[in-house]
């Protein structure tokens, strides 16, 4: 794949890169060893002021980098300015709270007697240079949640962004230069997925994250693995939307097209899989189908653009062979299923229902704006269905019962239960999945402490 900015609205390139060298690579890792030397021993105060300036340069650039994104990845603009308003916040949300988060924690007076020590403490140190292996589809966002708490706790970051995406991937190394961290502290590798491999394999680079497809991930764990490398995995998702008889249907409804369209249908966390209590079903189809029809599809850069194109060509073909093949096994098609004809990417707003355990939409993710549509009998076949996935990324759930509420949130095989509203990720909630939707966790104390030598510091 080429590193090119393909505007995924009409198919042109506007723009194209050359993959580094080995001599630039070398000179990369270098400076991220050497960075990485110094930067761990600066204070807390100083990383925070120095992320705090990156946070106001991205409100700043919002507007310029918003239209960069829509023409590199095709989502609609406004949704591109909320994603750098959400980043700021996430980096000012570290700013603040990272040194209480990797406070040196104490075991109980007795435990540090017993253990035969005077004192006893847990100190969470920073790893090294981590290699970030990211997508597109939240060009800014999937890297600031990486780069906010790893920099706050004295790592550097190397980016490997996805190959459609390199002028976001550009900007967010100017962008921490410009905040003022030490050239080195963020650096952005312009290589294709095949150079991962051999730096991965570098000693200087002590771990990795990656974001995407399992097929991406498996290839960077199972590298790590003979390396004995840290990871963080996030992969794919095909999260349940689950809607029992007590659910306020309307809002239900509204909810789910958001939380099935957000972000062009592109989103890991995206509700994919619409399971509905039979007492129910028919009126939430409608409803659901209705706001599906209704949603305003076109060009990305328009203000009032609710679905824009899929990022690339390859994926909208991905999406309409899964839909082929659920029609084949005999879906309905309760809305969209027809790509249109002219220039970009577009797929509509698509509802499917009938689903069978057959059909492959069942069993793999459908990344674009395509729901499947069960009706379950009762709350065990809700659950059944939901946990039928090799995913388990999130999951959401609609209901006013409080029994309901507890068997749900007890077996839902999910990194997150949400209920009465959508999965969404914020800086104070712990984000990762379960089963091949990935392992470890970002955001939150729990991500921050992922990429760090968590060290036991003993006095006799
Ligand atoms: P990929 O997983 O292929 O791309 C994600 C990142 O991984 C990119 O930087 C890519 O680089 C890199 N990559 C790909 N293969 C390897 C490899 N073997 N070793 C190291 N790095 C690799 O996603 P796609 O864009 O191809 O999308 C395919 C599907 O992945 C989607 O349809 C969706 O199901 C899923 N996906 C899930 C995402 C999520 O948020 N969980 C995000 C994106 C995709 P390069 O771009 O150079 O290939």
């Amino acid at each position: 794949m080429p590193i090119a900015t393909v505007n995924p609205a009409n198919g042109e390139t506007l723009k194209t890169y050359e993959a580094m060298g080995e001599e630039e690579l070398e000179r990369r890792l270098q400076l991220a060893e050497a960075t990485f030397r110094t930067y761990r021993t600066t204070a807390f105060a100083e990383r925070a002021r120095l992320l705090n300036r990156a946070a106001d340069l991205l409100d700043e650039d919002q507007r310029e980098i918003a239209r960069v994104m829509t023409t590199e990845m095709g989502k609609p603009v406004r949704q591109a300015r909320a994603e750098a308003a959400k980043c700021a916040k996430a980096m000012r949300w570290y700013a603040e709270r990272a040194e209480a988060l990797l406070a040196d924690e104490e075991p109980t007076e007795a435990d540090v007697r017993d253990s035969g020590a005077s004192r006893a403490v847990v100190r969470y140190r920073p790893l090294g240079p981590v290699l970030a292996v990211m997508p597109w589809n939240f060009p800014l966002w999937q890297v600031v949640r990486f780069a906010a708490p790893a920099l706050m706790a004295g790592n550097v970051g190397l980016l490997k962004h996805a190959s459609n995406v390199p002028q976001t991937a550009l900007y967010l190394e100017d962008l921490f230069h410009r905040a003022g961290f030490p050239e080195g502290c963020f650096q952005t590798l312009l290589i294709g997925s095949g150079a991962v491999d051999e730096i991965l394999r570098d000693e200087r680079v002590k771990a990795a994250t990656l974001t995407g497809s399992e097929p991406a991930g498996r290839a960077v764990a199972a590298t790590a693995g003979e390396m004995i490398k840290k990871t963080v995995l996030e992969l794919g998702g095909s999260d349940p939307f689950i809607v029992m008889p007590s659910a306020d249907l309307d809002r239900a409804a509204q909810v789910a097209v958001t939380a099935r369209v957000q972000n062009n249908g592109q989103s890991c966390i995206a509700a994919k899989r619409f399971i509905v209590h039979t007492d129910v079903y028919d009126a939430f189809a409608e409803k659901f189908a209705a706001g599906m029809r209704a949603l305003q599809v076109g060009d990305p850069l328009e203000e009032d653009t609710e679905v824009g194109p899929l990022a690339s060509e390859q994926g909208r073909a991905d999406l309409e062979e899964l839909v082929d093949d659920a029609r084949r096994g005999g879906a309905e098609v309760l809305c969209g299923g027809e790509r249109p004809d002219g220039p970009g990417w577009y797929y509509p707003p698509t509802v499917l229902a009938d689903i069978t355990r057959e059909m492959r939409v069942h069993r793999e993710e459908a990344f674009g704006p395509v729901a499947t549509l069960y009706r379950a009998g009762d709350l065990d076949e809700a659950l059944l269905i939901a946990n039928d996935s090799l995913f388990g990324l999130s999951s959401n759930v609609w209901t006013r019962d409080e029994a309901e509420v507890e068997r749900f949130a007890r077996d839902l095989e999910a990194g997150g239960v949400f209920f009465n509203g959508m999965t969404a990720s914020h800086p104070a909630l712990p984000f990762g999945g379960v089963k091949r939707s990935g392992y470890g966790r970002e955001l939150s104390g729990h991500g921050i402490r992922e990429f760090c030598n968590i060290t036991t510091v003993w006095q006799g």
